[in-house]
């Protein structure tokens, strides 16, 4: 098999030969970081648009390399899924997502618990213990279920499985609560409504650009607004930058919102800071 894959290699242009050589190295790299658990969080809080209250975080990885630092999840994700290590990734996420959010909340005390929002890809929800891997998250954190809610792409719902529905149906029945993200990017938005048992639509960030400045962008922000409304969803707006945004989507009844107009996803020292500005 050794003398094929060279034989293999040789075909190759240099470059796309190089090109393959880091696949292979990032790719070796990875199983090792799931080994070593050289994976992060940082937490984005999602903020109530006309109060400013903070109301919940979204939790996003990153991969602390030891060698090249910080990468991002859109740079390691694709290839966590290819290789099935998104499962092992995506279960400390979800783990320590619940952990650190049952922590900061006992120490909100007479406030409203704070909700934390985890990503979930595809290849998680192909798994059929699924939901008592939720279940068995919330258990050891002690975070409420309605306090979880998880965030699928419109993309993970194209290619949906018979079993996707029945999957999610059996974690909205631990009262955790589902999000579509990317709301309006993907060919059949509107259909995954009727189809899934949403609670939150996240309005793409590709919108909220172009919400102060672009009639359409505005027309269409405002009609997912209004469609949520006439579901009784909840409605996120992702990617807010500036005042004129925040204003444009306040104006339109927007519930809640996050982006670096508020704040970029925090380390959970810089959060605790955020949340705990006394404690120091
Ligand atoms: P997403 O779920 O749509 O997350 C929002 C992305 O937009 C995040 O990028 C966030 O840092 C970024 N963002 C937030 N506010 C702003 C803003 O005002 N302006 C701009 N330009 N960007 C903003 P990030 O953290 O790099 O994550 C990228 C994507 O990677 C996420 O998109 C999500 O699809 C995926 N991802 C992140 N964490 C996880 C995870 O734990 N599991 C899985 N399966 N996917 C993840
Ligand atoms: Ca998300
Ligand atoms: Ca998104
Ligand atoms: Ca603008």
């Amino acid at each position: 098999a050794k003398k094929q894959g060279k034989d293999r290699f040789e075909i190759f242009e240099p470059a796309l030969q190089a090109v393959f050589q880091a696949g292979l190295q990032l790719e070796a790299d990875l199983r090792r970081a799931v080994v070593r658990h050289e994976f992060e969080l940082r937490y984005q809080p999602i903020v109530h648009l006309r109060t400013g209250e903070i109301t919940g975080l979204e939790a996003l990885v990153r991969w602390q390399h030891p060698e090249r630092g910080i990468i991002p999840p859109l740079d390691f994700i694709p290839l966590a899924e290819e290789t099935g290590m998104i499962v092992p990734i995506g279960e400390w996420v979800l783990r320590e997502a619940c952990r650190q959010a049952a922590q900061w909340n006992l120490r909100r005390v007479g406030e409203k618990p704070l909700t934390v929002s985890v990503n979930l890809s595809a290849v998680q929800l192909d798994q059929a213990d699924l939901p008592q891997r939720v279940a068995s998250a919330l258990e050891d954190s002690g975070l409420p279920a309605e306090c979880l809610v998880i965030e699928l792409t419109e993309s993970l719902l194209v290619d949906h499985r018979p079993s996707t529905l029945h999957q999610l149906e059996q974690i909205k029945s631990l009262g955790a609560r589902l999000a579509i993200d990317d709301f309006g990017t993907g060919y059949s938005s509107l259909a995954y409504l009727r189809r899934f048992p949403v609670d939150i639509i996240k309005i793409d960030k590709s919108f909220v650009d172009d919400v102060g400045d672009e009639p359409t962008a505005a027309a269409l922000t405002l009609g997912i607004i209004q469609l949520g409304q006439a579901l009784h969803l909840s409605t996120i707006a992702e990617g807010i930058e500036d005042l004129e945004q925040l204003n444009e989507l306040t104006d339109g009844n927007c519930e809640l919102g996050q982006g670096y107009y508020f704040a970029e996803p925090l380390t959970d020292d810089d959060m605790s800071e955020l949340l705990f500005p006394a404690a120091g």
